[in-house]
């Protein structure tokens, strides 16, 4: 059993060191920190308490006067409890976790919230995403059950950790030469990760990050490690693309066709075949006439160029989505000239410490506080996920929904337009240029510090929002015909996100066509099974996306669960192989549209990645996290038929 680990380190003697990591405290998690350390849970309950609110402070609101009051408490508190030996009291009651639970996120949460946070939590130092049962199950049945994995980027190398500690055997067949997926493909300039990094990481596996949102070799790095930290590699075909996967009805199991890098056709031969293939990584060319014919160099950001040196180059940027937000402000530091082209301006949440190094005093706090990171990474969890839902939920009573869907909505939309105002000054015209129009949450919100405006109002940038009219051979021409001149063009246009498991061709029961079947609007059960397609179970499928910043590892751990879970269910059965039922499917993906028309990217009329061609929001998942993880807690085997072993 994977286990997660809160062992720290002695606190040190040397009480410069302990007061000067404390000033790096994040006061809510350190106050928590404290009710283990002394077994007290009085601190909780004075005045000094965190109030949740949108996109605030992360702080909460502590003022500065009661910081430097519980920071000299925590102070006396962990050298006493360095002189008393490090001995800790008997750890809090469910209920008094609950109530901590409930302080850290400044906010009461209901019970049907406390057995998920509380697992999330894992005090007790369990596997919150483990299957429970399945390494019980005779070896030999195990053993037989083979799966192919389709991908080794986070979810890949996920779903092999799990096979490989309940012995089931499995390959990884990866397009790539290396492990990292997205880590591996992206590797712009800027390139970072966009949630709070101590969220975006295994459960199991927490991780002393560099900085708050790290960046791309960081992240690479990590699952790098895991990859061999875990024994993977000699389970994993690099270089290897899936061509075809077929089922075969007779004997209930799946071929999976390959091409290597050198031409080389293998078939693998599986009783599941697991998609961890990603959402975001087939670039997305935009359809404006005359890309052919730009004689200066041109690529996609997810294929940056690296051989070509950008200084003193004149550079066109199409798109202002997460990805040219990252690199734009990158290139402008080196580019005679940034010429940027949006469509649609983002919304952007102030994030202070997007670009910080995690200071040292925290670093210290997180490897020798007991408990301190476990609540931190706790308080991040809720504060950048599940914490702002609210602010992106319709309120179908909300009198006129262009610019905002409820009064929460409208709130963060006065919060973002205050901050833009401040970083724009007095410059007007590029306030207009980069307000959106629509609701917050409409579109992915980014993160930024301030970033992406001051690289606008750099002397050598400029913003265009004319419409493009066309790319020719010196440039872009826009609907006014003006003409921009360049020697290179980077697409920061997105990928195709709503064509999952392109370009893989994949044949279900009755030789169905899963392409074919789905017809550009993929739909699965949560996210994983498609009826006729029985065992192939999809990770960060339809609808599995979560757009206000909670981390996408959290829905893949859940994923991988469930997926153990079906497993488990058909080696107890003896089944070949299970097949989602199609009422189940259904009824399921009604709920899921309803539920996204009910939010900001449901409801409002911008252009979003979020939707496929027919205007359905095929990525999202439009209810809270706690929702998800409820449903895939243990399969109901009542939603799945079992395929007999034919002999
Ligand atoms: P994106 O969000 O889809 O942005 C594409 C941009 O290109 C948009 O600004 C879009 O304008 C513009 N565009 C597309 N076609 C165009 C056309 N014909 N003319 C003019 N403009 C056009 O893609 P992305 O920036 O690569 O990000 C995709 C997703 O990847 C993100 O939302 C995020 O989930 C993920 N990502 C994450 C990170 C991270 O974690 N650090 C970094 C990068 C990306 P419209 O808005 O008008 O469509």
């Amino acid at each position: 059993m994977l286990r997660t680990r809160s062992e720290v380190s002695p606190i040190t003697r040397d009480d410069d060191v302990l007061r000067r990591s404390l000033a790096d405290a994040h006061i809510p998690s350190l106050m928590c920190a404290l009710v283990h350390v002394t077994g007290d849970v009085s601190i909780l309950r004075g005045p000094i308490r965190p109030v949740h609110s949108f996109f605030g402070d992360a702080q909460g609101g502590i003022t500065e006067a009661q910081q430097a009051e519980v920071r000299a408490r925590a102070f006396e508190v962990l050298r006493a409890f360095r002189y008393g030996g490090h001995r800790l009291p008997a750890p809090p009651d469910a209920e008094r976790v609950h109530e901590m639970v409930n302080f850290v996120i400044g906010t009461e949460v209901g019970p049907d919230y406390a057995a998920f946070l509380e697992s999330e939590l894992a005090m007790d130092e369990s596997d919150p995403y483990a299957c429970p049962g399945l390494a019980e199950l005779p070896a030999e049945l195990r053993a037989n059950f083979r799966v192919v994995i389709v991908g080794a980027g986070m979810s890949g190398l996920l779903a092999a950790i799990r096979l490989k500690d309940a012995g089931i055997p499995f390959v990884i067949l990866e397009r790539h030469a290396n492990v990292g997926g997205t880590w591996y493909q992206n590797s712009y300039p800027g390139c970072r990760v966009d949630s709070p990094n101590h969220t975006y990481s295994y459960s199991f596996r927490p991780n002393d990050w560099p900085q708050f949102y790290s960046q791309q070799e960081v992240l690479r790095g990590y699952f790098d490690r895991a990859a061999d930290d875990y024994g993977l590699r000699e389970h994993i075909r690099f270089d290897t693309s899936v061509l075809a996967a077929r089922f075969d009805e007779a004997r209930g199991t799946w071929s999976v066709e390959t091409e290597h890098a050198s031409g080389r056709r293998e078939t693998f031969e599986a009783n599941a075949v697991m998609s961890a293939v990603g959402q975001l990584n087939r670039p997305k060319w935009p359809d404006i006439p005359g890309q052919d014919r730009f004689r200066g160099i041109a690529f996609h950001s997810t294929e940056w160029e690296h051989e070509h040196d950008l200084t003193g180059k004149r550079v066109l940027v199409i798109g202002t989505g997460a990805s040219a937000f990252q690199f734009a402000p990158e290139v402008a530091k080196v580019a005679a000239k940034v010429t940027i082209f949006q469509r649609t301006p983002p919304w952007i949440a102030g994030t202070p410490d997007y670009h910080a190094d995690v200071p040292e005093g925290m670093h210290w706090l997180l490897n020798h506080v007991p408990y301190y990171g476990k609540w931190y990474r706790f308080a991040m969890f809720w504060r950048m996920a599940e914490g702002i839902l609210g602010a992106v939920q319709r309120d179908a009573a909300w009198p006129d929904q262009r610019l905002s869907i409820s009064a929460n909505n409208e709130e963060v939309r006065k919060l973002f337009i205050a901050s833009l105002e401040e970083l724009c000054g007095e410059d007007k015209e590029l306030l207009a240029k980069i307000t959106p129009t629509y609701p917050p949450g409409g579109k992915r919100i980014l993160f930024d510090n301030g970033n992406w405006v001051r690289c606008l109002r750099r002397d050598n940038v400029e913003l265009v929002t004319d419409r493009i009219r066309e790319i020719n051979e010196t440039g872009v021409r826009t609907e006014r015909g003006v003409q921009h001149d360049a020697d290179v063009l980077v697409y920061g246009t997105g990928f195709h996100a709503s064509r999952f498991l392109m370009p893989m061709k994949i044949t279900g029961r009755g030789g169905l066509d899963l392409h074919q079947h789905w017809a550009g609007d993929a739909r699965a059960y949560l996210g994983i099974t498609v009826p006729a397609f029985p065992n192939l179970f999809l990770l960060y499928g339809p609808n599995t996306n979560i757009v206000v910043n909670g981390s996408i590892v959290f829905f893949s751990e859940c994923e991988v669960r469930y997926v153990l879970g079906l497993i488990k269910l058909q080696l107890e059965r003896g089944a070949a192989a299970l097949d989602c039922k199609r009422e189940v499917h259904d009824a399921y993906n009604r709920l899921i549209d309803a539920g996204n028309l009910e939010m900001a990217w449901g409801a409002a009329d911008v252009p979003t990645w979020y939707k496929n061609d027919k205007g359905r929001v095929t990525q999202n998942w439009p209810f809270g996290l706690v929702e998800y993880w409820n449903r895939t807690r243990v399969p109901d085997p009542a939603d799945y038929t079992f395929l007999p072993v034919k002999r």
